[in-house]
């Protein structure tokens, strides 16, 4: 019998594992895919919101703000990429400034710390590449960027050795409540049971409340598509450049990655699922309107187009609630849930602090983490790590500077990566300009190598996604 069983383990069900691995408890995550952060939390524009967007007085904007600021010190504590770059909302006619004045209000209210409302020549001297048009700006030095899949997993893996249980390739797919109050769940590997669930299951999230009760609840997914550019990009801007938002959203944004790219993007179409094709229509939507903010972009230096899908709800706020005892739902995350996270995940332990369903704090308890990457060092510090583990001195992915023994490190982590996608999230082989087709084919060796998976069964991100179809000669890999 398990204490908590978290369905799901994006950013939100990571963050809520992190948090509860501070107390004791049998606490056990069930994730569908092969691997953590491979829903919307891989694929979104990665940024930390400020939290002026939100409406003042909704659970939405409390937990923006709190959330950032929490992220801030995870960040930090867990070795995550963050820069606190700031942030523009960027007014592009005199009819745009009214709804600027709007979001200082909002921002005001919400607690958002040094927001300033600048004019067009104030913006353009901070940021020189922006639109003639550009007449005001909205400047929040707190927003930041992040890298969104490397937050999820830091959580993840600080849990994890913490005692927290992450299974993967294991959905759910029946919940019964027992006459005791207990749950039983289903999954293809067999059944669990435990005193409480949280649903965390991002765009499935109603589907696994409907297996418990009729949803007080519609998720309508979002569709948003990108554009990622190349690292000779990433300078065009120093500051994420909103445009004003819409019904729709945030609208098309220019921002600088952690990683050194330049990121525009998203568009917001409605979608069945999680569609995350990318089409001509929305990147030339993408295209166009970026370029009324940001009009040098050189869309030649493109190197990725993806697309995340966005848990929009139609109680136009976070859903944290607990309808059932011991059965508490965190959906309708959409944006800024990325940087409500932790937040959310506080609010989830004080829900089931109030059924007396949380342990107490742990007397031990292992925080932080740190990883190698080879290319940040000094050249002494180089020369010592060769030195220690020669692995280090070969690198693999030529764009991005990444060493065998960084991959061979993803391979061996508290969650092991499974896929070369795994791989490229943990360590970074494959995320440069060439996205993977040099170092690709030597990841799927050490994958092999490493963890004895059969090549023709190594992944390129999710299940189904096998890079090697069939023998084409005797010999390869295993003899020779
Ligand atoms: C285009 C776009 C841009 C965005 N930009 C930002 C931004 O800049 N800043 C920001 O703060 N937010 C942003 N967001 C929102 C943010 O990405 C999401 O709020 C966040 O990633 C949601 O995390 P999650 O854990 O709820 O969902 P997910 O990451 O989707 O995780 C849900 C997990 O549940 C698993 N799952 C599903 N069904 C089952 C099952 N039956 N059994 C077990 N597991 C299951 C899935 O495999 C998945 O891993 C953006 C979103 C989009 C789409």
């Amino acid at each position: 019998m398990y204490d908590i069983v978290i369905i799901g383990c994006g950013v939100i069900g990571a963050a809520t594992a992190y948090a509860l691995s501070r107390h004791e408890g049998r606490v056990l995550v069930l994730e569908a895919e092969n691997d953590v952060a491979c829903g919307t939390t891989k694929a979104n524009s990665a940024i930390l919101h400020a939290g002026y967007d939100p409406e003042p007085g909704t659970r939405m904007a409390k937990l923006n703000v709190e959330g950032v600021a929490l992220a801030k010190e995870i960040c930090a504590r867990l070795d995550v990429p963050y820069r606190q770059c700031g942030s523009f909302v960027v007014a592009l006619s005199p009819e745009d400034l009214p709804r600027l004045r709007h979001l200082y209000e909002n921002g005001m209210a919400n607690g958002v710390p040094e927001l300033q409302l600048l004019d067009g020549a104030q913006a353009r001297a901070m940021e020189p590449n922006l639109s003639e048009d550009v007449v005001g700006a909205l400047y929040a030095p707190s927003a930041a960027i992040v890298s969104p899949w490397d937050f999820a997993l830091a959580m993840a893996e600080v849990a994890v050795r913490n005692g927290v249980e992450l299974r993967r390739s294991c959905p759910v797919t029946h919940i019964c409540r027992e006459p005791d109050g207990s749950y039983t769940l289903t999954t293809p590997a067999g059944s669990v049971q435990t005193r409480a669930v949280i649903n965390a299951a991002g765009l499935a999230a109603e589907r696994i409340h409907a297996m418990v009760e009729t949803p007080n609840f519609h998720i309508m997914p979002t569709r948003g598509e990108y554009y990622l550019l190349d690292k000779c990009e990433g300078s065009r801007v120093n500051h994420v450049i909103f445009q004003c938002p819409n019904h729709l959203g945030k609208g098309v944004l220019v921002a600088p990655t952690v990683h050194g790219n330049l990121i525009v993007g998203p568009n917001a179409q409605p979608v069945q699922g999680d569609d995350t094709a990318c089409t001509a229509d929305g990147l030339a939507f993408v295209k166009r309107t970026a370029v009324r903010s940001v009009p040098g972009i050189d869309f030649r230096e493109s190197i990725r187009n993806f697309a995340g899908v966005r848990a929009n709800v139609d109680t136009d706020d976070f859903v944290i609630q607990q309808t059932i005892p011991g059965f508490i739902d965190l959906a309708g995350m959409k944006s800024p849930a990325l940087s409500a996270a932790p937040a959310i995940a506080n609010e989830a332990l004080r829900l089931l602090a109030d059924k007396d369903m949380l342990g107490a704090e742990k007397q031990q308890y292992q925080d932080g983490r740190s990883r190698v990457r080879f290319k940040h060092l000094s050249p002494a510090e180089k020369a010592q790590l060769v030195q220690k583990d020669p692995a280090y001195g070969r690198v693999i992915c030529r764009c991005e500077t990444v060493t065998e023994g960084e991959i061979r490190d993803a391979l061996h982590s508290e969650i092991p990566a499974l896929s070369i996608d795994g791989v490229k999230r943990r360590a970074g082989a494959g995320m440069g300009r060439c996205q993977g087709g040099f170092c690709g084919p030597r990841v799927l060796e050490l994958i092999h190598e490493e963890l004895g998976i059969d090549p023709l069964d190594v992944m390129q991100d999710k299940a189904g996604t096998n890079v090697l179809m069939c023998k084409t000669k005797q010999g390869g890999m295993d003899n020779g």
